[in-house]
């Protein structure tokens, strides 16, 4: 059966930018009757704030969202994305890498766009025999690295549609387990949305530089007949163009909610965004509303106008 999966990570509360991604996530399911999932990504531990799980759930439901089912937490999965790096490590897609704790941990969160990440330059690449070398030369346990062969890679978004990528010049090799035995980011996504038989991806344009790296994670763990279409969102950014944060102000959906915002102005907002000329709007409404095609192409600029508009001042 189509399956989505909602998977905010709570590394933050979720934010404007997060909640137009879901909202147009869930529409789209309910619109073409998917399975909705909803999946904590909780996996990046030092970033991991407190109470951020049972805020984003509270927020998506605000919104209106629901879910047909709940994935397992990330952090209780250890073994099983263990077990399918050590796959990696043993058909030698993948290598052991002793490079700094620093670089490893920042290279193993999810890659949104403008985090400046720099392609890794092969450090390690075919340097140790095993995991057990490089355990003796570092003195520490390995964090595992994948290696992109030199090819070029091409792939149809379904929203942006055709995009190519320089494998080894562009993205380069990346963690997928960290040396405290924690996987990173790409390889737990696969792993879980294989597992779940996630159909559909639909998320913001600052990840479509990890498609690649994942559909090749697919590949080489002999998942290709799971591979699911992806649909990259344009970003939602402030008045600089640069993703929402908090340089931008207070847009946290809880900051809203507190302010008395009730639900439908918020979605009036995310309505535009997606074509839709409206003030106040209900998910129901949007949902029958809504058409993919009329999604604004370009990056949606959130200005101190819109923040005015929303609170009413
Ligand atoms: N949990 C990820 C994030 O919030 C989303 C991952 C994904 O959709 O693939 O960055």
């Amino acid at each position: 059966m189509p399956t989505t999966r909602l998977a905010p990570s709570p590394t933050g509360a979720l934010h404007l930018g997060n909640a137009r991604t879901f909202v147009v996530n869930w529409i789209m399911a309910r619109q073409r009757g998917w399975r909705i999932l909803l999946r904590i990504e909780d996996l990046d531990g030092p970033r991991i704030k407190r109470g951020a799980d049972r805020q984003a759930v509270d927020d998506l439901r605000w919104l209106g969202l629901d879910w047909d089912d709940e994935s397992s937490r990330q952090s209780t999965r250890t073994d099983v994305y263990g077990a399918a790096a050590h796959t990696l490590l043993e058909s030698r897609r993948a290598y052991p890498c002793i490079c700094t704790r620093s670089e490893i941990a920042q290279a193993a969160s999810a890659p949104h766009a403008d985090d400046g990440a720099a392609v890794y330059p092969g450090t390690c690449w075919g340097k140790f025999a095993d995991m057990a070398e490089a355990r003796a030369a570092a003195g520490r346990e390995p964090a595992v690295r994948f290696h992109m062969p030199d090819e070029t890679f091409d792939f149809e978004d379904r929203f942006c549609g055709h995009r190519r990528f320089d494998l080894a010049r562009e993205l380069g090799d990346f963690v997928i387990l960290k040396g405290d035995g924690t996987a990173a980011y790409q390889l737990a996504v696969v792993i879980d949305d294989a597992e779940a038989g996630v159909t559909d991806i639909i998320r913001g344009d600052d990840l479509i530089d990890s498609t690649p790296r994942q559909v090749l994670l697919y590949r080489a763990l002999g998942l290709a007949d799971r591979l699911p279409a992806y649909w990259h969102l344009p970003l939602v950014v402030g008045t600089d163009g640069k993703r929402l944060a908090k340089r931008h102000g207070d847009t946290r959906i809880s900051y809203y909610r507190e302010r008395g915002v009730r639900a439908e102005r918020m979605l009036g907002l995310l309505a535009r965004w997606c074509g839709i000329a409206v003030d106040e709007i209900d998910l129901q409404q949007f949902t029958e509303q809504f058409d993919v095609l009329n999604v604004l192409k370009d990056r949606i600029v959130f200005t101190p106008e819109d923040d005015r508009w929303l609170t009413g001042k």
